[in-house]
């Protein structure tokens, strides 16, 4: 007998397993918009030219496999703080910015969450409902107690402003306050830059903490500068704040496991004891990060002309996104005969779209029509082509009606 009976068994994870589920069904119609992961329009996984050529660059130099330092690569912890408040930014030159790479956008979030966890011991963190399914379990395994605010309304399928502010203006003051940089994960539906001002100034009157969780920078609008401008609002405030990054979408470097956690503060002394602090977190967690992803990246913003084919391949990638959404819009409106206003399609953002299918109509999708998407509604418009969007909309129409 085992000494692991008392295991029990798992079950799949809700996002990652829909991907499981969808490579053993044998249909020819299936696919797969579970996973948030770009493909082309046949279909297949992306590989960008400037990654190539900036791994090119690497074997070329013949770069070594040497340990990083806990904090990460120094040239890779550059780019990516200017990258994301902007080079010019005088918090940068102020050195009020504590900068460690993480373990991708994930990596990041928790190593944030085990700070906050060691010294805000009484704070909660609000997280968006609904929000990104990992949120939850990162700060539950952080244990840093967490409560939700109101984001969804599903009678507009968009955002439910006042409850949002109502939510965050209830919480006790000095809470952490989770905003997805860009691209809201799952609804696709983002604060208009005048809520933006609003969401600040609420946050500024309570004193919470704002945690951006930035996973899809340019790849929301296709401008890196422009899908930054949540984040830089607040520093320009001159608030404090976290931000966590991930360069798995924008550069497609989804298992390089490549992102940073990044701590702006009052001063340069703060940063420098925030730093030395999560660095003290990483160091018997995993000791420090992987080289390889880190250097793509660094070889890739440090060379104007990669930095601007890179700019171009990720307009390509919105931009293929924003067509397949503007034909799946399309093709409802004109299959459907039940009057139903498809428009907010159209008004979401990103690599998602918030369908308003709930799980029965989920499980029809995926039942009958061998569509793999994950149970709250949400389909990855990374993951169609346009000569699949009528496929869609004929599933999408039946599962509803
Ligand atoms: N945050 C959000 C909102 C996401 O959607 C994702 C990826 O789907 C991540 C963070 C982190 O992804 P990764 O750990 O691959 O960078």
């Amino acid at each position: 007998v085992s000494r692991f009976e008392g295991v029990t068994m798992a079950p799949p994870d809700p996002i990652l397993g829909v991907s499981e589920a969808f490579k053993a069904d044998t249909n020819s119609m299936k696919l797969n918009l579970g996973v948030g992961a770009y493909r082309t329009e046949e279909l297949q996984p992306y590989v960008l030219n400037v990654v190539k050529k900036a791994e090119n660059l690497m074997l070329e130099r013949g770069d070594n496999k040497e340990y990083l330092p806990i904090e990460g690569l120094a040239a890779f912890n550059r780019a990516t703080a200017e990258l994301l408040l902007g080079a010019d930014n005088p918090v940068i030159k102020q050195e009020r910015v504590a900068t460690v790479q993480g373990l991708s956008g994930t990596g990041s979030l928790r190593l944030a969450a085990a700070f906050i966890q060691r010294y805000f011991p009484d704070a909660k963190v609000l997280i968006s409902s609904p929000t990104w399914g990992n949120h939850k379990n990162i700060f539950n395994d952080a244990r840093v107690p967490w409560s939700e605010y109101r984001y969804y309304d599903p009678k507009t399928v968009g955002l439910d402003f006042d409850g949002m502010i109502s939510d965050i203006k209830a919480a006790p003051n000095g809470s952490f306050v989770l905003l997805h940089g860009c691209a809201h994960n799952p609804t696709g539906i983002d604060p208009t830059s005048e809520q933006w001002e609003i969401i600040a100034d609420v946050i500024q009157e309570k004193n919470h903490i704002p945690f951006f969780d930035v996973a899809y920078q340019g790849f929301a609008s296709g401008s890196l500068d422009e899908d930054a401008s949540s984040v830089r609002l607040f520093v320009s405030r001159g608030m404090e704040l976290f931000v966590a990054q991930s360069y798995s979408k924008n550069l497609g470097l989804y298992a390089e496991r490549i992102g940073a956690v990044n701590v702006i503060c009052s001063s340069s002394d703060a940063a420098a004891r925030v730093k030395s602090q999560l660095k003290r977190l990483a160091r018997p967690m995993y000791s420090n990060p992987p080289v390889h992803g880190a250097r793509i990246v660094a070889n890739v913003v440090g060379d104007p002309a990669l930095f601007s084919e890179w700019k171009s391949e990720m307009e390509f990638m919105a931009g293929r996104i924003k067509s397949v959404r503007k034909r799946l819009f399309e093709n409802l409106s004109q299959k459907d005969k039940s009057g139903k206003d498809w428009s907010f399609i159209l008004k979401q953002i990103g690599m998602f779209s918030f369908t308003g299918l709930n799980k029965a109509q989920s499980d029809n999708m995926t039942n009958k029509w061998h569509v793999y998407m994950t149970k709250d509604g949400r389909i990855s418009l990374a993951g169609l082509s346009l000569s699949k969007c009528e496929y869609l909309a004929d599933a999408i129409i039946d599962s509803y009606h």
